[in-house]
This record gives C-alpha cells, sequence and structure tokens, in this order.
C-alpha cells in the first residue's frame, strides 16, 4: 500500500509551467513571467512580486499624499524629518547620480516639473520657471542613512523618484522571485525591465521601439541575467501649441525644460536601480556625453538614438569587427 501511494506520488504531473500575468501600476503596465514546478509556488510567487510593486508604488507615488513621498516633499524647509532605510537608500542613489552627472539626473527637478502635465498639454508658467528654476538642486538635499533623516533646504523644493522607482521595483521583483526558487523569470514595468536567467534555453528578447513609429521595434536585444532600461521621448509627451516643441517629461535641471537631442536610451547592467537613472542620465547629457560617461563606468553598456534615428553604441557594445 505504502508502496502504491509513494508511486503515485512520485509520478504526480509536475505542473512545471510558466505564470504570467499583467497589471496596472506605478503608472505603467507590469509585466510578469516565471517559469516554476509547483503550481501553486508559481501562482503565490507572481501575486508576491505584484504586491510587492503595489507597495513600492505606496511608498514612492507622487500622486498619493500618504506616500513616504508626498510627505517627505510636504515637509520640504522644515529641517531634518524620519525616513525610512528605503527611502533614504533611494535617495542617496539619486544623488550618487547626480554627482556622477554634474547635475543632469536631479530628483529636484521636481520642484518645477510638478507644473508640467503632459496628459493636458501643460507646462509652467514664464513666472513659475523663473523662481522656481534656482529650486532644482540636488545640492541642497541631505540624507543621514545612519540616522534615517533627511531634509529638503526649502519649502518650495519638491523631489520625484520617477527617474529610478521602476528600476528599483524590478530589482525588488527579481529578489521576491528568487525567495521563491524561480530561476527563469522576466518582470517589465513599463521602460524597465530586468530578466532573471534565461528563458529556459533560450535567451529573453527585449525590443527597443522604434521612437516615431507606434509599436514598431528599432532593436532588439537577446538577454539574461540583466536589467535594461529605455528613457525615450515618445512615452508622455505633447507638442506645445506656441513653439511647435515636443514637450517631454525628461526635464533638463539646468534650463527647467525637455531635454533634446537623442530621442531614446537604453542602458544595460546588471541593476534597475542603476539603469533607471542613467538611461535618464544620458538622456539629458545627449549622445557625446551621454556615452563617454557610460563608458567609464563598469558593467554599464547604452544604446542611443538620436533625433535623426542613427544609433550609437557604448564601447562595450561595440562589434570587434565593424
Ligand atoms: P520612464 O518613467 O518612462 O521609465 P525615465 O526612466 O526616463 O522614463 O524617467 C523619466 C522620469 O524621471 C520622469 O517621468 C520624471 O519623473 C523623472 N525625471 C525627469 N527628468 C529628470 C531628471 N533630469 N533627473 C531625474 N529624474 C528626472
Ligand atoms: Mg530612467
Amino acid at each position: 500500500m505504502l508502496g502504491l501511494l509513494l508511486f503515485t506520488a512520485l509520478s504526480l504531473p509536475t505542473h512545471a509551467q510558466w505564470f504570467t500575468e499583467q497589471r496596472d501600476i506605478m503608472g505603467t503596465r507590469i509585466d510578469v513571467s516565471l517559469w516554476h514546478d509547483d503550481a501553486p509556488q508559481g501562482h503565490a510567487a507572481v501575486e508576491a512580486v505584484m504586491a510587492e510593486i503595489e507597495r513600492l508604488d505606496l511608498l514612492l507615488s507622487p500622486y498619493k499624499s500618504i506616500s513616504e513621498l508626498s510627505r517627505f516633499n510636504q515637509q520640504a524647509g522644515t529641517g531634518l524629518v524620519s525616513v525610512s532605510l528605503e527611502f533614504a537608500r533611494l535617495l542617496e542613489k539619486s544623488l550618487y547620480y547626480s554627482r556622477l552627472s554634474e547635475g543632469a539626473f536631479d530628483i529636484t527637478f521636481a520642484s518645477l516639473g510638478q507644473y508640467y502635465d503632459y496628459r493636458r498639454g501643460q507646462k509652467p508658467t514664464k513666472a513659475q520657471s523663473q523662481a522656481l528654476l534656482e529650486e532644482i538642486d540636488y545640492r541642497h538635499v541631505f540624507v543621514d542613512r545612519e540616522a534615517l533623516q533627511a531634509s529638503m533646504a526649502s519649502a518650495s523644493m519638491k523631489i520625484d523618484l520617477g527617474g529610478i522607482a521602476k528600476g528599483y521595483a524590478v530589482d525588488r521583483a527579481v529578489a521576491i522571485m528568487r525567495h521563491y526558487g524561480v530561476v527563469h523569470g522576466s518582470v517589465g514595468a513599463g521602460g524597465d525591465s530586468r530578466v532573471l536567467g534565461d528563458k529556459r534555453g533560450k535567451p529573453w528578447v527585449i525590443g527597443i521601439k522604434n521612437p516615431r513609429k507606434v509599436d514598431a521595434v528599432a532593436v532588439k536585444l537577446p538577454l539574461d541575467n540583466v536589467a535594461i532600461s529605455t528613457s525615450g521621448d515618445y512615452e508622455r509627451y505633447f507638442i506645445d501649441a506656441d513653439s511647435g516643441e515636443r514637450i517631454h517629461h525628461i526635464l533638463n535641471p539646468r534650463t527647467g525644460e525637455s531635454a533634446s537631442g537623442v530621442v531614446s536610451v537604453s542602458v544595460l547592467g546588471p541593476h534597475g536601480i542603476d539603469t533607471d537613472p542613467l538611461s535618464t542620465t544620458v538622456f539629458v547629457l545627449g549622445v557625446e556625453k551621454g556615452l563617454a560617461l557610460i563608458n567609464r563606468l563598469d558593467g554599464v553598456d547604452a544604446i542611443v538614438i538620436d533625433r535623426w534615428g542613427q544609433v550609437f553604441y557604448s564601447d562595450g557594445l561595440q562589434q570587434p569587427n565593424s
């Protein structure tokens, strides 16, 4: 009897399969795909990933007044306030990329950036731009990770973590997958993706959109174990009625206006918390300075498309025979 039971248990189908799910969180479409040999665990892993991204949205959303980000902004100019370790780390990482890029990446862009509304086609008034441009300055954000405290120098400063939050979210998603024993998985959060392992003997294929053609792919990349973040001027934008210019969501902190020059930047590297801010950074810096920055960093690469559709690669991606 025992022998028969054991035999039945061992011969049960294992249900090894792909689990995929899409949900709208963090203002974007979250795509999770993972392989698991146990159906309940596979489902649980997907749910846990989605729950983690929901948690990060509650922590980092500028649209939720109770998020830690919103509360930090509400307390701007009041001296040191308490922050969570997670929030402190994101601030530190953001300030690191600000220093590295001499201010091309700057989370205080929101001091002025909050007055852009891409859906409604609104931009700040001249008076707002004049008054708030000087409030864009990462050097006025202070964070002490040991003491779990942070501050902003003036009450009219605001930060936004939209240039790093989704990259961090895909890292967290991969950590959760690993916790569930997943070895083949991928998570996409709009422009930020990370893949764990390969797609069971095949690479994952991630496409970089053609920035000027809806639903067309410019470059297809076979990838495994990597994060990739793309910043484009085609996701959230409107055409300004006065100037005819494209007003989009990546701001040049020096001018307070949309960064121009390139139309798409993808950065590849081990972690989304780095590739995400770097893609935004290179977008602001442009082809030359942007690729020079990427080339002096270890372990990251970039693909840049300029406004004429020309594609540029960092040194690590150059074909040896071309
Ligand atoms: P997406 O949010 O579409 O993935 P990005 O990764 O390029 O695109 O991030 C753009 C977001 O980064 C903007 O929506 C805004 O929240 C934030 N941002 C815009 N300009 C800057 C900047 N100069 N420095 C830091 N963050 C920025
Ligand atoms: Mg980015």
